[in-house]
């Protein structure tokens, strides 16, 4: 399918692997240029230069936290004016709610709903000016059921889906859409990580809680950065117009719930 993106240029935060990296290759493939974030200078280039090999588009990085003011002033400034922004950091620590204080909910208010919100903040006016813009916040299945030990992601990022759906009905009429993807579990470094707390929490191997994981997802899989970068590319695509303030789980069918 022609996604009709050709030749847009698109920000992707949060890039260098796991589902940024997703989208940002599915993005790449529809003729999209990219201007790819991460932290890690080193990994931001491996990335750029393999998408540049492999789809032909033109990628520019800028290396940065993108929680902090400066990091999301570098990249604003790098392209003022995008058609699309994939919204993305890294998700919160999880743990025991009895053992965070303010400065933990703000790191994860933070990076996981402030951020994205000023992002918006920044482009939205321009690309409903334009007559065009695709949002796409890469938030979390815990935002339709939470996630026990990650409480800090269940509240920052049920605070983002809370603002979005009030505000992407504002712009549409101008073309413009604001959805989410709510990952559910996904191949990527995050997953490891949560592995291995659940793990060490056990006393069992990562291996084991990992095969555990896979085989009670209805799928006996867990999902790959492509299967979720091209939800992410037909939501951003010229197809998805009329598709704005959803919140699309890809979870391989773990939610139980009928809707
Ligand atoms: P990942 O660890 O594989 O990749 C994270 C990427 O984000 C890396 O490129 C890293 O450099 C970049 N990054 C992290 N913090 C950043 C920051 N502050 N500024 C700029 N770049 C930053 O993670 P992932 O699995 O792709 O997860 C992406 C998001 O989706 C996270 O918020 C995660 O919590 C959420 N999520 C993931 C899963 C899953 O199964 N993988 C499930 C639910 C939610």
């Amino acid at each position: 399918m022609d996604l009709g993106i050709k030749g847009k240029t698109a920000i992707v935060c949060a890039g260098s692997k796991g589902l940024g990296r997703g989208c940002a290759e599915a993005l790449a493939e529809a003729g999209v240029s990219l201007i790819l974030n991460a932290r890690s200078k080193d990994v931001l280039e491996a990335t750029a230069e393999d998408i540049r090999r492999t789809y032909g588009v033109t990628v520019t990085t800028v290396a940065c936290d993108v929680t902090t003011e400066a990091g999301r002033e570098a990249l604003l400034a790098a392209c003022p004016n995008p058609d699309i922004l994939v919204n993305n950091a890294g998700g919160p620590p999880p743990g025991d709610f009895r053992d965070w204080d303010r400065s933990h909910w703000i790191a994860a208010l933070d990076a996981n709903m402030l951020t994205p919100i000023f992002l918006i903040k920044a482009v939205v006016d321009g690309m409903m000016a334009r007559g065009f813009g695709r949002v796409v916040n890469i938030t979390s299945a815990a935002v339709k059921a939470p996630i026990d030990i990650l409480g800090l992601s269940n509240g920052a990022r049920s605070g983002l889906t809370g603002f979005v759906a009030g505000v992407a009905r504002k712009t549409i009429a101008r073309g413009v859409t604001i959805n989410a993807l709510l990952p559910g579990p996904f191949e990527t470094d995050r997953i490891q990580q949560t592995a291995k707390s659940a793990a060490a929490a056990s006393g069992r191997d990562v291996e084991a809680v990992l095969a555990e994981r896979r085989a009670a997802n209805p799928a006996g899989r867990f999902g790959t950065r492509q299967e979720f970068g091209a939800a992410c590319a037909f939501l951003c695509s010229q197809h998805a117009g009329f598709i704005t303030g959803q919140n699309i789980l890809i979870d391989g069918g773990a939610y139980p719930g009928t809707m």
